[in-house]
This record gives structure tokens, sequence and C-alpha cells, in this order.
């Protein structure tokens, strides 16, 4: 059996990431929107961590002025009052982003501004295209220039191409939507309207919000308490919405029966307090951990979640199955892109950097340990040896999620076969390289009633079952 060396670099490489988040405002009354994006990516941060940008317009002004500031890192390091006074303007579109490594630059940062005959559009986007590269040739051939690397410029051009066809922009969106293949959730703004899109299949969340006279859109709920919009409703998989002076205009003539959405949104990308397509994120990972203290019992005098997808998860098997539940972990909040990730040779741990074990909670006792994922598996067993050495009897590991098998294509960064764990080796082959006592995972089928029997998701790496079929080449690496 191959062994993991658990002090090796994979540390700081065994998180899952969000790709992106998204959110935009137009508001009707003329007040500047840009502080209230601010707030919004805030929100967001937890979807995208390494660069951000806020586009800003007048819906009264002279069309095709766009005010736009971008740049690496995260919102409170990239924005302050003075840069956001500068972006004036009442509709807006804002993103945060995460990118694998090689694309991470400035001018990949978003939102995009492009400026063509039509006037000037701005847009932000959730998700990865499987047909970008050869789109990109097709473009490149009729006299496109590209400006980045990232899909969204090739949906940016597609959209003003297509405009040039259809007498409106939100045409334009849905004859572009016909051409690109895959996971989108877009928000994109013209001088008058702000247009929202989801792909067919839905992979990305997008939801609707108001407050006063003003409209939001936003990849999760959460977004819009923190800027005290009420919910609205969320975009459905496939369809446009339009946001005029004179409301919410919708086209569906996209959408269809068959959807997948992201399981793992609920499992573990988005925020807890966000409601996805009618489904509480908080509410499924307490089911998760129910359905885990049914299907993997076993005696033990604590159950703790692994911070902090991994705490609902651990209150749901410690109410269905009795044991207490505690807190075991303190987690330092304050890791941000300036981290400097320990050397090896160094004593300090990515892991206990992040992450320590409060010893009189676990000492002596059996210990539930619950974590949303196994994905190399270095976290784990890190994490299984710090409960040890603070006097844990036994570590039984039970994981919110079924084991990953196959990569992602769709705007996640889910490795290839080779560096997943559960690829190459079985359940019992990993409770031994992760050192815990056993080891449990949610089973596939138990998937929907995480979420109250709702169906429609994608759960494709996990079983392989891709909604759309994946690429031949490896096309991950340019997300947006
Ligand atoms: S493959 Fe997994 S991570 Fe990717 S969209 Fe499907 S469920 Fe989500």
């Amino acid at each position: 059996m191959n062994q993991i060396d658990i002090n090796d670099s994979h540390y700081a490489e065994d998180e899952l990431h969000e790709e992106c988040g998204v959110f935009g405002v137009y508001d009707f009354d003329g007040n500047d929107v840009s502080s209230t994006i601010y707030y919004g990516l805030f929100a967001l941060q937890h979807r995208g961590q390494e660069s951000c940008g806020i586009a800003v317009s007048d819906t009264e002004g002279p069309k095709g002025k766009v005010l736009s500031y971008k740049d690496m890192g995260l919102v409170n390091e990239v924005f302050n009052p003075e840069k956001l006074e500068k972006l004036n303007g009442n509709i807006g579109v804002g993103h945060v982003r995460y990118s694998t490594a090689g694309s991470s630059s400035r001018e990949n940062a978003q939102p995009l501004v492009l400026n063509y005959v039509k006037g000037t559009l701005g847009m932000a986007h959730n998700g990865n295209l499987l047909n970008a590269v050869e789109l990109r040739e097709e473009l490149s051939y009729t006299g496109a220039i590209f400006q980045t690397t990232i899909d969204s410029e090739v949906i940016a051009y597609l959209i003003a191409r297509e405009r040039l066809n259809v007498p409106t922009v939100e045409g334009a969106v849905l004859n572009a939507m016909k051409k690109i293949k895959g996971a989108y959730s877009l928000i994109v703004m013209s001088p008058r309207k702000l247009i929202g899109a989801r792909d067919p299949f839905g992979f990305k969340p997008l939801c609707i919000g108001k407050r006063d006279n003003a409209y939001f859109l936003s990849s999760e709920t959460c977004a819009l308490d923190t800027v005290g919009a009420e919910f609205v409703r969320d975009v459905e998989p496939g369809e446009v919405v339009t946001i005029t002076k004179d409301g919410i205009k919708s086209d569906k003539s996209l959408c269809q029966k068959n959807t997948a959405r992201c399981i793992f949104e609920y499992i573990y990308f988005a925020r807890p307090d966000s409601k996805i397509d009618g489904m509480g994120v908080y509410e499924s990972r307490i089911n998760a951990g129910r359905i885990l203290a049914k299907t993997h019992p076993v005696e033990a005098d604590i159950v703790v979640g692994v911070p902090e997808s991994g705490n609902p998860a651990a209150l749901g098997f410690s109410m269905e199955s009795g044991i207490p539940y505690g807190n075991a972990f303190i987690k330092n909040n304050y890791v941000g892109r300036t981290f400097i990730k320990p050397k090896q040779e160094q004593r300090e741990s990515s892991v206990k950097v992040k992450l320590n074990v409060l010893k009189e909670a676990v000492a002596g006792k059996r210990v539930v340990m619950i974590d949303d994922s196994i994905v190399r598996g270095t976290t784990s067993a890190r994490i299984v040896s710090l409960l040890k050495a603070a006097g844990a009897k036994e570590v039984h590991v039970r994981i919110s999620s079924p084991a990953f098998l196959h990569p992602c294509y769709f705007g996640t960064d889910i490795p290839s076969e080779d560096q997943l764990i559960a690829s190459g080796h079985s359940v019992d082959e990993i409770c031994e390289i992760i050192g815990a006592d056993s080891l449990g995972y949610l089973e596939v089928d138990k998937l929907s009633e995480m979420i109250c029997g709702q169906t429609g998701y994608c759960d494709a790496c996990f079983t392989g079952n891709y909604p759309i079929e994946p690429p031949k080449i490896d096309i991950r690496g340019e997300m947006g």
C-alpha cells in the first residue's frame, strides 16, 4: 500500500476551492452601488480569495462609460474607502476569484469590461466552459484578440458578437448560451440593464434579491442578507433574467428537465447561512451528519467537527446518536493570501498553524471526527495525528460526502484520479493511511436524502456520471 508522507508539501494543496463568486446591483433611485457591492463580495469571499474587482456605470450618464477596479488579493485588501468613492454609478457587478496555479494574474481578474460598437459590457462569471478552447480558436480566426486566458472572455466576446445580430443584449446573452457548453452563472451589465443567466444544468447557484428600489443578483443568499436585501427567488437553471426600470423580465426558453446542480455546494462550498434552490445549506449539513450516524454508527464519548463545514454535520451526528457534541479545534481565521507556508524542514505544519486541538476536550476520550471530504488524505492524516497527540483514545472519522473518485470539469479544483486517495485505495486502506480507528463515508444514494429528497444534482466527482461529456484534453486550470 502506498504510504503518504503527512509532512509533505501537499498540505497547502489538500484543500478544495470554489472558483468564483458574483454579485450585481441595479439601484433605480440612482444611488451609488460600489460600497454595497464591496459588502456583497465580502460575504462571498469564501468562494474565491485570489483576486476581486468591481465595475460600475451610471444608467443616466453617457453610454459606454464604465469605471472599474480589480486586483489580486482579498476584498478588504484590494479596496479602501478612497477607491470605492471613485467608482460612481448606480449599476454594477463584482467578482471574487480563485484560480488554479498558472492562471493567477491581475489580467485574469474580473469583472471583464468590453468596449464594442454597441457600447460597453461589464461581466462577472462563475464556472468553467468545456468548449472554450474551440470557441476561442473560432473567435480568434475571425479577428478577436484576447487579453486574458480565462473562459469568461470567450463568453463576453460571444455576447458582444451576437449583439450585432439581435436587437437586445439579453437576446445576445441567450444566443451566446446556445454556443457555450459547461457551467456558468453570469452577471452582465449593459449601460441600462442588469442581466443574470444560469447554464441549463444549473451547476452554479444564482439568486435575485431586492432592497427598496434596488435589485440584486448574487451567487449566494448570505450576501443578500449582508446588504439588507430580501431574497426574491433563485434564477432557474437555463433562465435569463433582465432587470430594467420596468422590472424583471425572464426568458426560460433554454430551461430543460435535466438539471445538474453541484451537490458539493451543500457539502462544502457555500456558506451555511445560504439557501440554494430552496434548500438551506446548514440544514443539509445537519442531515448529512444524521445520516452518517445511522449508516456508520460507532460507540464514542464525543463528536467533533473539523471547522467550518464539519461542524453542522457533527451536530447532526450528535443529535441522531445521542453522543455529546463538543469543540475540539480552534481555527485561526486570519490565514490570508500572504500567509507564509512553513517549509518542510520547519517544525510548524500548515495544518497546525491553521488548526489547534483543545486537549482537555479530547484527552482520554473516544472521538468521532466529522470532516466534509478527503482529497489526498494528507490533511485528514495530520488532523487525526493531532487528536491522538492530544490524548484521544480512539479517533473514528466520518466524512459528510461520498469518496472523491473523479475530477470536476465544472469549475471546482477537484484534481485528477491519480491525486485522489479514494481512487487508488479501499476504505480500509485509507483508514489505515490516515491513522483512524474507523472510517465511514456518506453513501452516494443518500445524497438526495441530505437535501430533503431533491433531485437534479451533479454528483460526478463521486460517481463519474458527468452530465456533460468530459473533454478529451484536461481543460481545467483556466477557470472563471
Ligand atoms: S463534479 Fe462534483 S464538484 Fe463538480 S459540479 Fe459536479 S458535484 Fe460539483
